[in-house]
């Protein structure tokens, strides 16, 4: 029992009711500190469909803009400073990396996008790609779409969030350096991405804030990815 990511819904039985919510969340985020303070290391990188490795353990996927942060998010998560490579040449990576925490949860970094430098034929073998892996991966619990909090929601998102939506996988968007806006700019990004996902019904409700800087969010995406693995798990 104690090497799996337990919260206290699920301890608390069937009807999910928490007692004290305030108590549930800290439980939650305990359960996220002991998930992520596992060794995270990588597995395996995939640079076409035919290399992916076969779906095993749950997995939680991060995927957004180039230089969104993504890969300083994943060592926040991760407390590793170089787990996953921070990009100095934006869109360089295309590859599904996939990185393994422990007994209960993979983590794949999906490949940057909306590098205003790439090529037709290389956005065409992306979306490709991430078609290819997002069908049929029974194991992917959620994918985060990433959203820069000086930037919000662009264009060049919605091949994603379409993709992710006609897949039906599910997903939710966190925005990140949180810490590089004033709070009320951060109000005003939250409510616009909130009604634009209000327009994208498979898209989970809820955006998480984080910061990679200052650690802002970051105990509460790994509360939230504990919980979200223990229902699958119900
Ligand atoms: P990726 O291309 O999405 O993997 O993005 P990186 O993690 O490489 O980050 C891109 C740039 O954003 C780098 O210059 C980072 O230092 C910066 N960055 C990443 N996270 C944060 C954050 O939380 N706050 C601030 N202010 N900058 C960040």
């Amino acid at each position: 029992m104690a090497d799996h990511a337990q919260g206290p819904q699920i301890a608390a039985g069937e009807t999910g009711a928490a007692a004290d919510p305030d108590a549930d969340q800290a439980a939650w985020l305990e359960a996220g500190r002991l998930l992520f303070a596992r060794e995270c290391r990588f597995t395996a990188a995939a640079q076409h469909a035919s290399a992916l490795p076969p779906p095993g353990l749950d997995e939680v996927a991060f995927a957004g803009r180039s230089n969104v942060g993504k890969s300083s998010l994943i060592n926040a998560l991760t407390g590793r400073k170089a787990l996953a490579r921070t990009s100095r040449t934006p869109g360089r990576t295309q590859e599904l990396i996939f990185f393994n925490g422990g007994a209960d949860l993979n983590i794949v970094d999906m490949p940057g996008y909306g590098y205003a430098a790439a090529s037709k034929s290389k956005i065409a073998a992306w979306t490709d790609m991430i078609h290819n892996f997002l069908l049929g991966r029974t194991n992917l619990a959620r994918v985060y779409v990433l959203i820069d909090a000086r930037h919000g929601l662009k264009d060049t998102d919605n091949p994603t969030l379409d993709a992710l939506g006609n897949a039906a996988v599910s997903h939710q968007i966190v925005l990140t350096k949180a810490d590089a806006v004033r709070k009320s700019e951060l109000a005003s990004r939250i409510a616009e991405v909130e009604a634009a996902l209000a327009k994208r019904p498979a898209a989970f409700p809820g955006v998480l804030v984080t910061s990679s800087e200052d650690g802002t969010g970051i105990p509460e995406l790994r509360a939230a990815i504990a919980r979200l693995l223990a229902e699958r798990r119900k």
